[in-house]
């Protein structure tokens, strides 16, 4: 059964049978009219039937599930301070903790003239408090998987009473390895519950999780709305890597782009592309995975308020972001899952607006970038920027063989010897070796594993729970 069989969509939220309380908590959010996901999800999720949503983040597909949460629990929602009277009873999976942060703040505000409580727990930040809300009882929790693994050993909370297992974006926790947490965790749940299974893409290994988990469940789609978007304009050029930064920098100029989400593949290159763009007098920072979560909120923030222009972001740091409506997003490098090349143009063009994606594509990335057209469908625009010099510096250089090679012994590598995946990438991409690049990597000891794989190469990206340490010390070598 699909959710075309069930009862027609209203058009606006009072017709879906939600209390007063959360139907006021839409009107402060200034929701008037339910968007696809929400239409097609809240009265199958108020019937109590298991979903499969193929929905990726900015559909509104988390009022989708947590409005029809809400209003599923209401009945047991208790004014009590004892924390028997308040145990966990939905449990919402996230793959990151940005996520599980902007879920989590969702929630609290749909639920916010309700007495169920919510919280979330995420790695990277102190246990303390969580603990501290987790022993009070709540009712709604948001959570990262191997965070919550912790607390569960820490013996901090039952799961024993939840009703409802919200696994979002679940290719995505796939990536990231999250597989064997997934499965300790619903273990340790009743068989008896309600199952909502949320993923942009969809695998063998997702069909897989899904029959495992999933009971009969509706299957609920909406358009991949950005992917194919008549309102993004999608443009590539072709340009050697080491070009590249002074293109995305001429691109932001040239454009007058204010607001913009810079993909790169790796953590380093999310670093030195917003130190660059910074010396050409751009406002940039970057975010990444082994940034401390408080630094990653203030960056975020800072993009959000429009104080900062161009956010240069992993793959894994980006997703979910929420922010509304962002104008553009640029593709320094392509990315290797082609999947996540519609994950990334999702960031534009939110609610109707037109937003311009534009891929940076060096002769290597060919291929990808001809992967990406299959999974699309379509050809993608290829586009000249005939207005643009790249500079003197930006093409090779004497100078740039003699940093070639104080990296290589920074390395300890000999010339002609095969540079470690990650420092042959890095060092392809620029020429003006910033020391910093050539010092041993050093993860923040803020990070941790819920985030530990970055967008990475196929081959090499395989489930990790440690971060691991570039040079010496992990066998797994993790790209900068
Ligand atoms: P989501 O896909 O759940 O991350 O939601 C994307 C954005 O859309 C968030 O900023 C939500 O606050 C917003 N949103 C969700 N539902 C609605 C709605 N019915 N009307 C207007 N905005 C919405």
């Amino acid at each position: 059964m699909s959710a075309g069989d069930m009862p027609v969509a209203t058009p606006d939220f009072s017709g879906f049978g939600l209390d007063a309380a959360i139907l006021r908590a839409l009107d402060d959010q200034g929701y008037t009219t339910p968007t696809p996901i929400q239409a097609q999800a809240i009265p199958v999720v108020i019937s109590g039937r298991d979903v499969m949503g193929a929905a990726q983040t900015g559909t509104g597909k988390t009022a989708g599930f947590a409005l029809p949460i809400i209003q599923t629990l209401l009945p047991l929602a208790s004014g009590s301070a004892s924390p028997a009277r308040h145990p966990v009873r939905a449990l919402m999976l996230m793959p990151t903790r940005e996520l599980a942060d902007q879920v989590a703040d969702n929630v609290a505000r749909y639920a916010k003239y309700t007495s169920l409580r919510s919280t979330v727990v995420f790695g990277g930040v102190d246990m303390a408090p969580q603990t501290a809300a987790l022993r009070a009882g709540v009712e709604l929790l948001i959570a990262t998987p191997g965070r919550l693994l912790d607390h569960v050993q820490q013996k901090t909370l039952s799961l024993s009473q939840v009703q409802v297992l919200v696994l979002d974006e679940a290719d995505r926790m796939l990536d990231m390895g999250f597989l064997p947490d997934l499965q300790r965790i619903i273990n340790l749940l009743p068989k008896k519950r309600q199952n909502l299974m949320f993923s942009a893409t969809f695998s063998n290994e997702i069909k897989k999780l899904a029959q495992s988990i999933l009971n009969d469940p509706i299957l609920i789609e909406v358009a991949r709305r950005n992917a194919t978007a008549e309102n993004v304009q999608q443009i590539v050029y072709a340009l050697p890597s080491d070009q590249k930064r002074a293109a995305v920098a001429h691109i932001i100029s040239t454009r007058g782009l204010k607001q913009v989400l810079v993909f790169s593949n790796t953590k380093i290159g999310t670093g030195r592309l917003a130190r660059e763009l910074v010396k050409e007098g751009i406002n940039a920072d970057a975010i990444h995975g082994d940034k401390s979560q408080k630094d990653r909120m203030i960056a975020l923030d800072a993009f959000k308020k429009g104080e900062t222009e161009v956010l240069v972001a992993t793959d894994v740091a980006a997703r979910g972001l929420d922010i509304v409506e962002l104008p553009a997003v640029i593709n320094y490098d392509l990315p290797y899952a082609p999947e996540d090349y519609i994950h990334r143009i999702g960031r534009t063009a939110r609610a109707g607006a037109s937003g311009l994606a534009i891929s940076l594509m060096a002769p290597e990335e060919e291929r990808l970038l001809a992967d990406i057209e299959k999974l699309i469908k379509r050809t993608l625009e290829r586009g000249s920027l005939s207005d643009f010099q790249p500079r003197e510096r930006e093409r090779r250089s004497p100078r740039r063989d003699e940093s070639e090679r104080a990296g290589r012994e920074a390395y300890g590598q000999q010339a002609g010897q095969r540079a470690p995946r990650y420092a042959s990438r890095s060092r392809g991409h620029h020429e003006v070796v910033d020391e910093f690049f050539l010092k041993p990597y050093e993860p923040d000891v803020n990070a941790t594993p819920d985030e530990a794989t970055e967008s990475a190469p196929p081959s090499t990206s395989k489930p990790v729970r440690k971060i691991a340490a570039l040079l010496g010390g992990s066998k797994r070598v993790e790209r900068g």
